[in-house]
């Protein structure tokens, strides 16, 4: 029996993808070979590959104008990735801070450059998205990166900043949960092991303006532009991981992104309704507009009790819940996979906790 999986990541695949490609696993397409075993160089790979871009390409609508890259080294490379090939001769760049990804990628950033703080939500513990009024760009910087949605601290931006330099986002736990207008960044990375497939694989999506501004020196593997001259396949890319995700979108294209995106409202609705009719038992620290629908996170009034309630959760088939080590508490992962009945049974299970322990 599956385990209903609220894992912040990897994450819960659909079914159908996993029954597709344990279907394919032994022999691809009438290959004789899994995907595990082909040449990247080969046809059939270089289809798998190909289709997985041009259905990405569909489900976003992304222009010509962008390049897909299908990378590796997580989002965590592209905190570094992103400033040696977008400085282009700058030495500042624009960070809005919200927490512990956006702090990740200042980190890295602060190795390269100057950053400017153009925002930061520390004021009150990463507790909501600052508004974009109040933000203080400065005038020589060479991009505005933010994070769409912080994974562990639980919030999300609703809407997407107005920039005149180019706007830079790691999407890494809401890309593809939602409609999205490329049209409006730079650039988009993330991590493809949230919402649109496994390890192994990032995505970026780079305005083709951006792509020839590493200096000289940069090594091979960290310039844009080998991947984009070379399709992603400069060296060996993650074959099974691509191929995983090219299953993906065509899951996403079948129900289409609007409708995802309705879904994933709907979710995060019925756990936040949960959570503010608990009277208190449950709680969760964000702002009501800032709310993340992708990671819902809350703590239990009683704190000694939440050991017990991911103990319990888990026996009834709910796994995936403990918070993370830096925030503590619990924190429920609504990515696409899963489906709005698991969510009502997690809602009914806490019902079930609460009653029983209040
Ligand atoms: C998971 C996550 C990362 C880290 O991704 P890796 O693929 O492990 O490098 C970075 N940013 C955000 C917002 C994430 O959710």
């Amino acid at each position: 029996m599956r385990a209903i999986n609220f894992g912040a990541g990897p994450a819960m695949l659909p079914e159908e993808v996993l029954q597709k490609a344990k279907e394919e696993l032994l022999d691809w397409h009438g290959s004789g070979m899994s995907v595990m075993e082909m040449s990247h160089r080969g046809k059939e790979f270089i289809s798998i590959a190909e289709n997985a871009e041009k259905t990405l390409r569909r489900v976003l609508k992304i222009s010509q104008e962008y390049k897909v890259l299908f990378l590796q080294g997580g989002a965590t490379l592209q905190f570094s990735v992103v400033p040696i090939n977008l400085l282009r001769g700058k030495r500042n760049a624009d960070y809005v801070h919200t927490g512990v990804w956006a702090e990740a990628a200042i980190k890295e950033a602060k190795r390269l450059c100057k950053v400017n703080i153009a925002a930061s939500s520390q004021d009150r513990g990463s507790t909501y998205i600052p508004k974009q009024s109040e933000w203080k760009s400065s005038k020589d910087s060479a991009y505005l990166h933010y994070t769409a949605n912080e994974t562990i601290n639980g919030t999300e931006f609703g809407f997407i900043p107005e920039s005149e330099i180019p706007l830079v986002s790691d999407m890494s736990s809401n890309l593809l949960s939602r409609e999205l207008e490329v049209k409006k960044f730079g650039l988009i990375y993330g991590g493809a092991q949230k919402n649109m497939g496994i390890a192994g694989l990032t995505i970026v999506i780079i305005r083709e303006d951006l792509l020839s501004g590493a200096p000289e020196n940069t090594p091979i593997m960290l310039d844009y532009k080998t991947h984009a001259e070379k399709e992603s396949m400069h060296n060996t890319p993650p074959c099974f991981s691509w191929y995983i995700s090219g299953l993906y979108f065509e899951w996403i294209v079948k129900i289409g992104l609007k409708e995802i995106e309705k879904r994933n409202s709907r979710k995060a609705d019925i756990l936040y309704k949960a959570i503010d009719t608990s009277e208190g038992f449950y709680k969760n620290p964000i702002e009501k507009d800032s709310r993340s629908r992708m990671n819902v996170i809350f703590h239990l009034k009683n704190g000694n009790l939440e050991d017990m309630f991911s103990e319990e959760a888990k026996k009834a088939g709910l796994a995936g819940l403990k918070g993370h080590r830096s925030v503590g508490g619990m924190r429920t992962s609504l990515y696409n996979a899963v489906t709005e009945e698991h969510v009502k049974k997690l809602a009914s299970f806490m019902e079930e906790f609460q009653e029983k322990n209040s």
